[in-house]
């Protein structure tokens, strides 16, 4: 069977305000900042990625920070926490950076044999990292973190459900995903070739509330594919399973399909090409405001609206 499915591409989330958010995922987990472009859909408002040194599929953390807005409420029918790899025996340079900056983690538990840590972001969106040795991917070196601590990528996401089974027979049936493991209401599936950045987990919560969309919160997470073709094929398996999918949407650095799983958690399948260095260097990801073919005559107008950002790293 052609694989459709390589594991995660990105998750995006709201925000609050632009440079608290740069301020975290830059400058405090040192992720490299990759693109500053608009929400192409409200172009009044920054779409900000980060990630790995190329923004690799399966690293890419992006957010839509409104400036003033409402915090949302974590909960079921949301993707809850968004977990990252680091090295074995990172946990505590991570526990004691994360103090300095008056984050204060939980205590370290240990989940599938795997010790983590777990905080939330300035907003309120739950972020963990897990300390592996199965991941050869290479770190981004960034401010004052050393090589051997720094963030690898995605590790896994928690997709917080009254109940999975409907998810589970998507992402099992459809999505090409195969369960790898479970323990108590968490299972874990991956997809591709597995391991960090391919894993996605279901929490399955019929006592919890409904999240509620607003700052801290994720508003879709992405699995990548190879082509437009690949794209293509799956949206025929998911429109013939009944799902509402779009039509391939061009994203500049992705083409897109949306849609909702049962649940009520908004999917992306998103391709790798022709990604970040579309429009840029690799030496000079993120440093230019970049803008759509269809925007730039009202780059002017745009640039008024947004407030300027200074990259800080820490
Ligand atoms: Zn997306």
């Amino acid at each position: 069977m052609e694989t459709l499915i390589n594991g995660l591409h990105h998750v995006t989330a709201i925000a609050g305000k632009p440079q608290t958010n740069v301020d975290f995922y830059a400058g405090i987990l040192g992720l490299r900042f990759i693109k500053k472009t608009v929400n192409f859909d409200a172009p009044d408002v920054y779409h900000l990625y980060y990630g790995d040194e190329n923004g690799s599929p399966g690293s890419i953390m992006t957010f839509f920070p409104f400036g003033h807005i409402q915090r949302g409420r974590r909960g079921n029918g949301q993707m809850s926490y968004t977990a990252f790899s680091v090295p074995e025996n990172s946990l505590g340079f991570w526990m004691e950076r994360l103090k300095t900056f008056n984050i204060t983690p939980e205590k370290p538990q240990q989940r599938f044999n795997e010790e983590f840590i777990r905080f939330d972001d300035n907003d309120g969106l739950g972020i963990e990292l897990v300390a592996t040795s199965n991941d050869t991917r290479p770190a981004w070196v960034s401010g004052s973190i050393p090589q051997e601590h720094a963030i690898r990528g995605f590790y896994t996401v928690a997709l917080q459900e009254i109940s999975g089974d409907r998810t589970i027979d998507l992402l099992t049936n459809q999505m090409q995903h195969r369960l790898v493991a479970e323990e108590g209401n968490r299972m874990r599936f991956e997809a591709g070739l597995g391991g960090a950045g391919a894993f996605v987990d279901i929490i399955g919560n019929p006592e919890e509330k409904r999240g509620l969309q607003g700052a801290g919160t994720v508003h879709h997470v992405a699995f990548g594919t190879n082509s437009d073709d690949t794209l293509l094929a799956i949206r025929e398996i998911l429109a013939e399973k009944g799902f509402d999918v779009t039509p391939l949407i061009d994203r500049q650095y992705f083409h897109s399909i949306y849609f909702r799983e049962p649940g009520g958690i908004l999917f992306e399948v998103a391709t790798n090409p022709p990604g970040f260095t579309t429009d840029e260097s690799k030496e000079a990801l993120g440093t230019a405001l970049k803008l759509p073919e269809w925007y730039e005559a009202k780059r002017d107008l745009i640039e008024q609206h947004l407030e300027p950002l200074e990259i800080r790293l820490l």
